[in-house]
C-alpha cells in the first residue's frame, strides 16, 4: 500500500473551442482556434483537430493563420466561458466541498472523504459534466499535487490516470522537464544546454546543483521529481497576498538595503510564477531597530510580476518613505492578486467593435 491517493486535479478539455463547439455543433470536426480577433492577438485554446496542424496557445494568430488557413477563427466571448464554468464547478461542488479552483477550468479536488475508487470518482465526474454541459475533461489521481497535475495532463483529452507511489520516479522518467512546475521557458534552456532534457536526466543532478541553478526553488524540483509535495489544497483560493520579508542585522546602509530590496523582489516573482498569480498591488514594509514598522503601498493599472519591475517600483515607494534609524526588516509584497490563466481576457477586444 502506497501513499492514499487523496488528491485528484481536473481540467476541461480545450475549453473555449469545446464550447464554441458545443453551442455551434458545425464547428465539429474542424480546427477551431480562439484568440485576439485581430492578427497580433494571440490564440488563447484551440481545439485538438487544429493542434494537429501544430497550433497551440499562446501562439500569434498570423502564425495559426499561416499554419491553418482554412481554420476557424473565433475571437472567443468570456462571459460564455465563465458562465460555463460556474456551471461546472456547481457540479464539482456537489460531489465535494473540497475544491481549489486553479483557472477558469481547472482544480484541485480532495477525494479523501468520498468512500469510492478513484476510478468511480473520476468517471462519476466525467458523467456528470458531459451529460449537464456536453463537454469533456481530463482527471488525474494521486498522493500529492503535482503529480495529480501530471497525471491529469497524461492522456488528455477525456484523459484518466492514476499514479500511485509504486509508479515513482519511473513513470516521470521520460518525461521532458518542462513538465516540472517551475521549469519555465528560460530554465529549461539552460537545461537542455548541460544536457538535461528528460526528468530522468534532472534525477541525476545533485540537490546543491538544482539550489545553485534555480536557488530555493531547486529543493522543490529536488523534491517534486521524487514524489514529495506538501502543499495542501487550499479551498478558500481568495489569497491575499504574497510577500518576501526578512530581518537582519540593522543597517543604514542604503546600498546593503537596495540590494536585500532587490533580492526579495526577485523571490516575490518567482513566489508568484509559481502560483501562476500577478497583482496590482505592492506594498513595502521597513522594521527599524526599535521594532517601529511603516509600509507604504500603491495599485498600478495594470497587473505586475515581473522581478525587475517590481524592484523598480519597490525602490520608488521605498525613497518614499521616511526612517531614521537602521532598518532591521525589509519586506515586498503583492496584493489584488489574479490567475494569470483568467487575465486572458483581456486578449478579447469587446464584442461591439467588431
Ligand atoms: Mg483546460
Amino acid at each position: 500500500m502506497g501513499k492514499p491517493l487523496n488528491f485528484l486535479h481536473l481540467d476541461m478539455d480545450a475549453f473555449y473551442a469545446s464550447v464554441e463547439e458545443r453551442d455551434n455543433p458545425s464547428l465539429k470536426g474542424n480546427p477551431v482556434i480562439v484568440g485576439g480577433r485581430s492578427n497580433r492577438g494571440i490564440v488563447t485554446t484551440c481545439n485538438y483537430e487544429a493542434r494537429k496542424y501544430g497550433i497551440h496557445s499562446a501562439m500569434p494568430i498570423f502564425m495559426a493563420r499561416e499554419k491553418c488557413p482554412h481554420g476557424i477563427f473565433i475571437p472567443g466571448r468570456m462571459e460564455r466561458y465563465q458562465e460555463v464554468s460556474k456551471q461546472v464547478f456547481t457540479i464539482l461542488r456537489g460531489i465535494s466541498n473540497k475544491i481549489e479552483p486553479l483557472s477558469i477550468d481547472e482544480a484541485y479536488m480532495d477525494i479523501s472523504n468520498i468512500p469510492l475508487r478513484p476510478e468511480q470518482i473520476g468517471d462519476l465526474i466525467k458523467d456528470k459534466v458531459l451529460s449537464e454541459t456536453g463537454l469533456t475533461l481530463s482527471i488525474g489521481v494521486s498522493y500529492n499535487k503535482f503529480l495529480a497535475k501530471l497525471a491529469s495532463d497524461w492522456n488528455k483529452p477525456d484523459g484518466f490516470m492514476v499514479i500511485t507511489e509504486e509508479m515513482m520516479p519511473e513513470i516521470l522518467f521520460p518525461l521532458s522537464i518542462k513538465k516540472v512546475y517551475g521549469i519555465g521557458a528560460k530554465s529549461q534552456k539552460r537545461l537542455n544546454s548541460i544536457g538535461i532534457y528528460t526528468i530522468e536526466d534532472l534525477f541525476s543532478l545533485e540537490e546543491d546543483l538544482l539550489i545553485d541553478l534555480f536557488g530555493k526553488g531547486g529543493v522543490e524540483i529536488y523534491e517534486r521529481i521524487r514524489g514529495i509535495d506538501r502543499r495542501q489544497i487550499e479551498t478558500t483560493r481568495e489569497r491575499k497576498s504574497i510577500g518576501v520579508e526578512r530581518t537582519f542585522r540593522p543597517t543604514r546602509d542604503k546600498k546593503m538595503l537596495l540590494s536585500y530590496l532587490k533580492d526579495f523582489s526577485y523571490e516575490l516573482e518567482s513566489d508568484l510564477d509559481k502560483r501562476d498569480l500577478h497583482g496590482r498591488t505592492l506594498t513595502v514594509k521597513i522594521k527599524d531597530e526599535e521594532f517601529i514598522s511603516h509600509t507604504k503601498s500603491r495599485t498600478y493599472g495594470h497587473y505586475i510580476s515581473d522581478g525587475e519591475e517590481i524592484y523598480s517600483l519597490a525602490i520608488s515607494l521605498f525613497s518614499e518613505m521616511e526612517w531614521d534609524k537602521s532598518l532591521r526588516l525589509l519586506g515586498v509584497s503583492m496584493s489584488n492578486l489574479l490567475d494569470r490563466n483568467m487575465e486572458q481576457l483581456s486578449f478579447f477586444p469587446s464584442q461591439k467593435n467588431g
